[in-house]
């Protein structure tokens, strides 16, 4: 092995996750870090979804950082490339740029133990070092593929809605599109009218309320930018007010009844044909898969040239997809609107910690860690946005940066006392998980779908079970005590 650059901290994607690490660590004075991105640009997911009408159901005002508020956001709901394009200005006013470098995939990262450092190689080939590794990969950054018979088979255009073809033009073409989630129901409306026909495909209807979105106005810009308090206080009401639903989720999911109440009359208010609606009604209570929010969805889908499929497929035919009626429906392009590897793999290459255990092999039944950041087994190192940290209610941004303060506070106890090794204890990891699991048994997420949240086994290893006040206060500082300082 060549002798490896050294550094204090190694980032890992420049996603929020990424970006907020680095911004926070340079605030706090330390300047000896590296970020490393596999792809050739910042942004994580929001470079990565430019699907047509891709955009955040968090209202913009408080999906952003708490440190950089936007006055400037053009909507309630920011599109795509306006989160993107805040990224970016993130990363220049922050002065980042010179710490990320681009097209740098980690392959492997194993702890030396004799030296107390991360290895960890990239590209299959360089070799970096460093006291701290802090992984921001996210849990939404790896398409999953459908289990489909059939699928390479398929000779027509094939792409998947988080890699999204530019150069190829829908424009009267015949378009079959797989999964009925997020993406598909933003995707849809923007689609639909360019090609000849399109077909979706829907194995489970979502559960879809209306979205609270308009326009802001240049003179409420003008406000918010003038008196930086309003833009505070919009931000304050959204968080409270996207904070109370937790109720429903995890403490009184019977709540749920009288949500789905205010779903169904959406739906009855924007479909006309009773047969669509019956296609439309969810039969699981809302909550349980991810909620979602679209004021044109319905209308796409009662378009002429819009059907709605929901005999289950079959498999996928050279031509297009056979349901399993024996009906083949031909197409020119296939859009696989499946998701993400969301709950199985946390961690998409191989991380060795103490004794040659790797992550994966740690976390066979299901990843686990201490508030979503650190593993037992794994020493000094740190993820954002780990298991059972994401949310089904609000913005993913204050979690993490929840999680960029209980990292920050690690770091610096290691420095105050003169350590090298910050170690979870696995009884403190234990504890924290069952803990949790049990909380987690009476949510709404438990009450008998499928979803993304959960492993094949069942076990939700992606959300946090309460209110985000309760983790802000539980990641203010670290406890000691869970931890060995070595
Ligand atoms: P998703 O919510 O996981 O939906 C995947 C869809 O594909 C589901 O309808 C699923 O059906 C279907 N599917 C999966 N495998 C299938 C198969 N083999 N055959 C038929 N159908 C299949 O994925 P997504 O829409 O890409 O969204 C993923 C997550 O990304 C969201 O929940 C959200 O967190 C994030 N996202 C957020 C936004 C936003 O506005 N902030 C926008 C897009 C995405 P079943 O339901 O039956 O499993």
């Amino acid at each position: 092995m060549n002798e490896a650059a050294r550094h204090q901290v190694i980032i890992i994607g420049s996603g929020f996750a990424g970006l907020c690490m680095g911004i926070r660590l340079r605030q706090a004075g330390i300047e000896d870090f590296v970020i490393l991105e596999q792809a050739d640009d910042i942004g994580g997911t929001w470079r990565d979804n430019t699907y047509p009408g891709a955009g955040c159901d968090v209202p913009s005002h408080l999906y952003s950082f708490s440190f950089a508020p936007n006055p400037d956001w053009s909507r309630m709901f920011a599109s795509q490339p306006e989160i993107w394009a805040y990224m970016q200005q993130c990363a220049d006013r922050f002065g980042l740029r010179p710490f990320i470098r681009l097209n740098q995939r980690v392959t492997r990262a194993e702890f030396d133990e004799t030296e107390d450092q991360w290895r960890v190689q990239v590209n299959g080939e360089a070799w970096l070092q460093a006291r701290f590794l802090v992984s921001g990969v996210g849990a939404l950054s790896r398409p999953a593929q459908p289990d489909i018979p059939g699928l390479s088979s398929y000779t027509g255009k094939l792409f998947h809605s988080a890699r999204w073809d530019h150069n190829y033009d829908l424009t009267a073409k015949k378009v079959g599109v797989i999964g009925t989630g997020a993406s598909t129901i933003q995707l849809l409306p923007n689609i639909a009218p360019l090609a000849a026909y399109t077909t979706v495909f829907q194995r489970t209807p979502p559960w879809i309320l209306p979205k609270p979105d308009r326009m802001i106005s240049p003179m409420e810009r003008s406000l918010y930018r003038r008196y930086p308090f309003l833009l505070w206080l919009s931000r304050q009401v959204i968080y409270w007010v996207l904070e109370w639903r937790v109720m429903g989720f995890v403490l009184h999911p019977g709540v749920m009844k009288l949500v789905e109440k205010k779903a169904l009359a959406h739906l009855t208010r924007q479909t006309t044909d009773p047969a669509l609606r019956a296609k439309l009604t969810p039969q699981y209570t809302l909550g349980c898969k991810r909620v979602l929010i679209s004021n044109d969805y319905y209308q796409a889908l009662g378009r002429k040239d819009v059907a709605l499929e929901t005999t289950p497929i079959d498999r996928v035919t050279p031509s297009g997809v056979r349901t399993r009626d024996g009906v083949d429906h031909e197409f020119d392009a296939i859009i696989l609107a499946t998701g993400f590897q969301a709950a199985e793999a946390v961690i998409p290459f191989d991380l060795i910690g103490l004794g040659g255990v790797s992550l994966n092999q740690a976390w066979e039944d299901g990843a686990e860690a201490m508030l979503g950041v650190t593993v037992s087994g794994f020493p000094n190192f740190f993820m954002v946005v780990g298991p059972n940290s994401g949310l089904g209610h609000s913005s993913m941004i204050f979690m993490i940066e929840s999680q960029v303060n209980y990292i920050l506070d690690a770091m610096n106890k290691a420095r105050e006392l003169g350590v090298r090794q910050i170690h979870l204890r696995s009884r403190a990891q234990r504890l924290f998980n069952e803990s949790l699991q049990h909380r987690l048994q009476r949510s709404v997420w438990k009450s008998g779908c499928q979803s993304w949240y959960q492993t094949k086994s069942g076990k939700i290893t992606t959300l946090w079970p309460g209110f985000t006040v309760e983790y802000r206060r539980r990641t203010r500082k670290v406890n000691e005590a869970d931890y060995e300082w070595l």
